[in-house]
């Protein structure tokens, strides 16, 4: 590691010699104090710290990069996803970092994450705003008592007002998230977006643990039941309810983001969720409701003019407004955060086209298929007029955070689904009853039921339909679920238009699977969507 960061972290060492103060595992409410002094944000109705993340609301995967060496050269992924910086970019902006850090204040928290002690991983996070150092309290996983680690794996920098030269420094934004595997460093420069230091980590931990364990790492959220302890997983990109629907006042959470699965079990990686705020409501959501409380950190949220009572339902500074808690902030969560095999899984998917069934159950093919394909729909924009959905594919259901090639996860996860029998079911958390402009988005109240049938069985014992063009089974009686909205094609008023919907998205799904035709089988490719020719009355 580079002397003057080992120095840093030493603190009180004469080479790196700051000129701020250093603040060193302070307490949540110290580092509240310190966020209202540094007018970082302030304080809400319900206790929580809201404070504005700056001119990054969001990650910024396009100014993502893995330090190019002996050690990446050959293991990592190269291309969009992981792009290659030369070693020597690092260090300059290393250095260059270093001597900024020298003059302003900077705040060091020391966590872990992997709630599984063989897995665990040391962290220490240096940040520069006293709000990310509560967000690195609440993500990750805390010592006991504050205990000390004897040694810290990997280290953290996140200084969002140091910016990087795009023209000297070899990224291409002043904004940047560079991982280095040799030294084990993660820097983040140009961005006060939280979630970047907890995504880096997930992208560590995505390649340490299948590279180097055989374990697999999950782009999911995960929760036992109460009275079964059966472990449920819940895979799905970005807003298609892992933190919603992972949060259920019957269960136990696990967490709400990121696992591994070894051949004991499964994991949190993390100690926290990260919940998104837009269009909270108590009734809808009772756990995260309740979670935002002293010691949460609310993010980008607007509050009612004259008051500090957060609103929800203003998104003006962006859609994306977050609240980041520890864990136990939600009633029932689980401690440690470990479970059994899980008995179902659960691929979450937003279609807003509309065409997928509310619950599907899939085969260990078509889990594959589907797995692979990491299907969602983005709505894209809200101006008027602008109301055609994106088809959105991400390998894993997580392809921005995988450092090795997606069928290393898929071959593991696959491995898994034959030795534990996991059912896999896929749940459209998305639109029914046509596309978006037309029909609307299934009611929370509904998936919930639909996830509920399936943990309890009730789906066990009825009749299933085969979708014509997905080869999907899907059931067509479900408790406290009206049958017509269980089939999409009932669900829509105009039947011709579901098909061409249809085919246009089986072909979006064929044309991205092109890319791993070569690493699968005959049978997983077999799962693949078919159109069929749909014209008026030929198909009933
Ligand atoms: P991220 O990876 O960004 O954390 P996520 O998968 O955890 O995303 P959620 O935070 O759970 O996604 O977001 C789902 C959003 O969709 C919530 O705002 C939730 O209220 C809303 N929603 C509306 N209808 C449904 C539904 N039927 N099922 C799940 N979520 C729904
Ligand atoms: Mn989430």
């Amino acid at each position: 590691m580079n002397s003057t960061i080992s120095n840093l972290l030493d603190l009180g060492n004469q080479k790196f010699s700051p000129k701020g103060k250093v603040y060193y595992q302070l307490s949540v409410p110290e580092l509240i104090e310190h966020a209202l002094i540094n007018r970082e944000g302030s304080l809400t109705i319900n206790g929580a710290l809201a404070a504005d993340t700056g001119k990054f609301t969001g990650r910024s995967p396009r100014d993502r990069y893995i330090v190019y060496d002996d050690e990446t050269k050959n293991t990592i992924w190269w291309g969009d996803i992981n792009q290659a910086l030369d070693v020597k970019y690092y260090k300059m902006l290393l250095d260059k970092m270093c001597q900024y850090m020298e003059k302003i204040n900077l705040y060091i928290r020391d966590g872990y994450v992997c709630a599984d002690e063989r897995h665990r991983l040391t962290l220490k996070v240096i940040t520069e705003s006293a709000y990310q150092n509560i967000f690195a309290n609440n993500l990750f996983l805390r010592p006991n008592n504050n205990e000390r680690f004897l040694s810290i794996d990997w280290t953290i920098i996140a200084i969002p007002s140091f910016e990087a030269n795009p023209t000297t420094d070899g990224v291409n934004n002043p904004n940047f998230v560079i991982i280095n595997f040799v030294e084990k460093t993660v820097l983040i420069g140009g961005t006060g977006y939280t979630g970047e230091i907890k995504k880096s980590i997930f992208s560590v931990l995505n390649y340490i643990l299948p590279k180097e364990k055989g374990v697999l790492s999950m782009h999911c959220s995960a929760n036992v039941g109460k009275k079964r302890g059966d472990t449920a997983l819940f895979f799905g990109l970005s807003g298609t309810g892992k933190t919603t629907l992972s949060a259920d006042e019957q269960r136990m959470l696990v967490g709400d983001d990121e696992h591994g699965w070894d051949h004991n079990g499964i994991f949190n990686f993390e100690g926290g969720c990260y919940a998104k705020c837009v269009g909270l409501e108590a009734k809808q959501e009772p756990q995260i409701f309740n979670a935002i409380k002293f010691g949460t950190l609310l993010e980008n949220i607007c509050l009612l003019e004259g008051t500090r009572i957060p609103d929800y339902n203003n998104i003006s500074k962006t859609e994306n407004t977050r609240a980041a808690y520890p864990a136990s902030f939600i009633e029932g969560a689980l401690e440690p955060a470990v479970a059994l095999h899980p008995q179902h899984i659960f691929f979450l998917t937003a279609d807003a086209f509309g065409v997928l069934p509310p619950i599907s159950k899939l085969t260990v093919e078509q889990a594959m298929y589907h797995f692979i394909s990491g299907y969602t729909a983005k709505v894209a924009g809200t101006e008027a007029g602008v109301n055609e959905p994106v088809a959105t594919f991400s390998a894993c259901f997580g392809k921005a955070f995988l450092p090795l090639r997606p069928g290393k996860y898929a071959a593991i996860l696959g491995e898994k689904l034959q030795d534990h029998a996991a059912k896999v079911w896929l749940v459209n958390t998305g639109w029914i009853g046509g596309a978006y402009g037309v029909g609307k988005r299934i009611s929370l109240h509904y998936t919930r039921n639909l996830i509920k049938a399936a943990l309890e069985g009730d789906l066990d014992q009825v009749m299933y339909q085969k979708h014509l063009i997905f080869g999907l089974s899907y059931p067509t009686i479900c408790p406290g679920v009206p049958s017509e909205v269980l089939s999409p094609r009932d669900s829509w008023e105009d039947k011709d238009a579901y098909f061409i919907q249809a085919n246009k998205l089986a072909e979006a799904f064929v044309a991205n699977f092109k890319q791993y035709e070569k690493g699968v089988s005959a049978e997983v490719m077999a799962a693949a969507p078919k159109k069929i020719d749909y014209r008026k009355g030929v198909v009933s």
